[in-house]
């Protein structure tokens, strides 16, 4: 085999993927009896948040997903912010929330997300989602951390019996990923800014899942021979966006890597997707 192509079938390609998810679920919306409505939630103007919410949207209208925007301002109260994902949680033309993130630092988004029907909580951040999860219950799962998991099984990589070392343990991807591998029956630990001699736990794991943020957290030497390793970071530097992995390294020992951009992220898309799907055929069909 050339080298060229042991190291392409070594790249998790998350674009390629999710465009397999996306089309697939393309199929499925046109034979439902009616089209899912997302609508998301933006407060202030961080230029960012325009961006996720906009590509989003895209997304979903190529798949035939209705969507809508709601633009608050920033200086929006926490009271007019709960009223709005209130009006909208009665709203039986909605199917999904998405309350996009972070908010203006005066709001509360834990209050906020508390308050959205978790039936239309796409985003899997409702702590009544969260606990399902965590109970083995069936619910709705946030999006990067089931985006991983659908990238790991779609790329034939076994989890029973690995043993996964996730850095960083947010409610957003770490813990909640921690759990969905120990679920795929991984034996799994969780490390975090507190975790002394963090190459301990990483050069004997078989699957190392990084979201930290910070650039060149995981080094070739941190790493056991043919592991696969998942890049959630993400890094604006001068020279673009990085992950936390050193890549260019790490890819030389790892039987399967990610690259920022191209990995992670188009997965996290299309799990939101799929989640709204999810919450249209659970409110007409079950
Ligand atoms: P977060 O809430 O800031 O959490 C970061 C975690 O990293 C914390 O648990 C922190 O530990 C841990 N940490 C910080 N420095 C560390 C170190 N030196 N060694 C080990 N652990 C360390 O961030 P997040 O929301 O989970 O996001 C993590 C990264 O993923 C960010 O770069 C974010 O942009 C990216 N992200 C990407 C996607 C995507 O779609 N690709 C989606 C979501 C997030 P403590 O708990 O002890 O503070």
């Amino acid at each position: 085999m050339s080298t060229i192509l042991m190291t392409k079938n070594k790249i998790l390609d998350g674009r390629a993927i999710s465009s397999a998810i996306l089309s697939e679920l393309k199929t499925k919306i046109h034979r439902l009896d009616g089209i899912p409505t997302l609508v998301a939630i933006l407060v202030g103007d961080d230029p960012a948040s325009k961006i996720y919410v906009s590509m989003k949207q895209k997304r979903a209208k190529e798949i035939g997903i209705n969507t809508r925007v709601i633009n608050l301002p920033a200086s929006t109260s926490q009271e007019q912010l709960h009223e709005t994902i209130q009006d909208l949680n009665e709203d039986k033309t909605v199917d999904g929330i998405l309350l996009q993130l972070p908010l203006p630092q005066h709001l509360d988004s834990n209050q906020a997300i508390a308050i959205i029907d978790p039936n239309k909580d796409v985003d899997g951040l409702n702590y009544i989602n969260f606990g399902k999860l965590h109970m083995g219950l069936e619910g709705f799962n946030p999006c990067t951390p089931l985006g991983v998991i659908e990238m790991l099984k779609r790329s034939d990589v076994k989890m029973e019996g690995k043993d996964a070392v996730v850095i960083g343990r947010s409610n957003l991807v770490g813990k909640p990923l921690a759990r969905m591998l120990e679920m795929e029956n991984a034996t799994v630990t969780l490390c975090h800014s507190k975790t002394r001699n963090l190459k301990r736990y990483t050069e004997y794991a078989d699957i190392v899942v990084s979201a930290v943020g910070k650039p060149q957290t995981i080094t070739a030497d941190m790493i056991k021979q043919g592991a696969v390793v998942v890049d959630v970071g993400i890094s604006r530097t001068k020279n673009g966006l990085v992950g936390d992995v050193d890549f260019e390294l790490v890819k030389l020992k790892a039987s399967k890597i990610t690259p920022v951009p191209g990995g992670v992220g188009p997965m996290t898309i299309a799990m939101l997707m799929s989640n709204t799907v999810n919450a249209f055929e659970r409110r007409r069909y079950t």
